[in-house]
């Protein structure tokens, strides 16, 4: 509690942050909030999980009071994001300050009739500006100014909205401005429209020493069965999944519940009600998996996600990170599973160049081939119909696979190898710290020869 006191916390906050169990500032925390608190403007390079809420919440809570019309404004990517901001400021509060999370899917009608004596909005950028258009809501009195989860707003394609809504404040407010990577579009668009601006980074993504990265190469038919033999094997504690396309989740949780283990889906297809009626099913612990894609996972607060799994790999590093967060969160330790066929490679490759994150190849164990309903999720390319007698169930043709494999390893800048030198290298390679990933994370050197042999 002393370092909260230090950063310039009030009496009341310090004890709502006693009650919540925070003992000391997380690095976001303690290097922001001072800042924060004195009004500057921020520009913060910080992850979902690292406690950067408490950083844009403390002027709101601080400085602001009751005054029955909008004071404060932070915009976030998704409802989710939206709603948990919501309930972490109105935790985080204890002056009776009007709150609202304000996004698209649900009545518009309740939310103009409570926007009229809201003080604190939070909500996503096409709501917004919906009730903007309207005249439902004004912002002519914002003091405050976040944007939260920038890049990922951005890549959702809200950019124009943010900066209409943005046109719409004063030019006297406070902005802060928080994203989990910021590129020079995100620099570009924070010079304009901060003022004055300290940056804040923090150092790392993840906390290296409470977070295992690992990868399994497996054949591309055993990829589910991997999956379904890992769950089976470590079933403790609250698991993600992310899969990239809607379809392969609900592909997913389909063949995971026909293998016996309780699984639910998140992702955009499904309603406002049901996605926040899975998440209180898996916080309540009544389901241990849940399977989604990145949209609707980002930003969610989940608490005791021990492991999450990629099924697929996603396209960037960026996404990868977003993905790790959600687990080894604030002090807990935490597992991020890949699982890689011959179609990762190429993402898995391009996730490899960001050479911050160290993640280290694991032995494929002896498992038992699940046999996959193909008829679930109503997919195409996960092992049913069109396959012609070259094609695999991914209806990649062969030649195409080994194409694409040895596309990544030159575009990683190895050179390609063949079966015996492959197994030379791996034989060879006390003295190396590089695998065909490009990764600096080779640890056991049994461990891939066994998985390589075999294709
Ligand atoms: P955030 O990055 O703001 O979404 O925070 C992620 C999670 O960490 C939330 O569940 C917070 O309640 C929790 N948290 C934030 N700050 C701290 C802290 N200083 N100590 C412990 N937990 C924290």
């Amino acid at each position: 509690m002393e370092q909260f006191e230090k950063l310039g916390f009030s009496r009341e906050v310090l004890s709502v942050l006693k009650t919540a169990g925070f003992e000391k500032p997380t690095e976001i925390q303690e290097k922001a909030i001072p800042l924060a608190l004195a009004g500057k403007d921020i520009i913060g390079g910080s992850f979902t999980g690292s406690g950067k809420t408490l950083v844009f919440a403390s002027p709101i809570i601080e400085n602001l009071n009751q005054k029955n019309y909008v004071q404060a404004l932070v915009l976030t990517p998704t409802r989710e994001l939206a709603e948990q901001v919501a309930d972490s400021i109105r935790n985080f509060s204890k002056k009776n300050l009007k709150i609202l999370a304000v996004y698209g899917g649900v009545d518009i009608e309740a939310q103009i009739r409570k926007l009229h004596n809201t003080e604190i909005v939070i909500g996503t950028p096409g709501r917004i500006l919906d009730h903007l258009k309207r005249r439902t809501l004004s912002l002519d009195k914002i003091k405050i100014l976040v944007l939260d989860e920038c890049d990922r707003m951005f890549d959702m394609g809200f950019y124009r909205d943010v900066e209409m809504i943005i046109q719409q404040c004063p030019k006297k407010r406070q902005t802060m401005l928080f994203s989990a990577t910021i590129s020079s579009d995100i620099d570009y668009f924070a010079q304009k429209y901060t003022d004055d601006a300290v940056e804040v980074s923090v150092n790392s993504y993840v906390d290296a020493s409470k977070l295992k990265q690992v990868y399994y190469d497996v054949p591309d038919s055993l990829k589910f069965s991997l999956l379904v033999h890992l769950l089976k094997k470590e079933n403790a504690g609250l698991v993600m999944v992310f899969c990239n396309t809607r379809r392969n989740v609900d592909f997913i949780v389909e063949n995971l519940n026909n293998a016996g283990i309780s699984a639910k889906a998140i992702h955009g297809g499904l309603n406002q009600s049901r996605r926040i009626r899975v998440l209180e099913d898996f916080h309540d612990n009544k389901v241990g998996v849940l399977v989604c894609t990145d949209v609707a996972a980002r930003g969610l607060d989940i608490k005791g996600v021990t492991r999450i799994y990629n099924y697929d790999l996603p396209k960037d590093s960026k996404d990868y990170i977003h993905r790790i967060g959600r687990t080894a969160r604030a002090g807990e330790e935490g597992e991020a599973i890949n699982i890689l066929a011959s179609r990762d490679y190429e993402n898995f490759g391009k996730i490899m160049n960001n050479k911050s994150l160290l993640i280290t190849p694991k032995e494929m164990p002896l498992i038992e081939q699940i046999k996959i309903n193909i008829g679930f999720g109503k997919r195409r390319d996960l092992g049913r119909g069109r396959r012609t007698g070259n094609d695999n169930r991914f209806g990649i043709k062969r030649n195409q696979r080994s194409q694409k494999r040895s596309s990544w390893k030159k575009r990683i800048g190895e050179r390609k190898l063949g079966r015996n030198d492959s197994q030379k290298r791996y034989s060879d390679r006390n003295n190396r710290r590089t695998n065909r990933f490009g990764s600096r994370g080779y640890s056991n050197r049994n461990n891939n020869r066994s998985n390589f042999r075999r294709r």
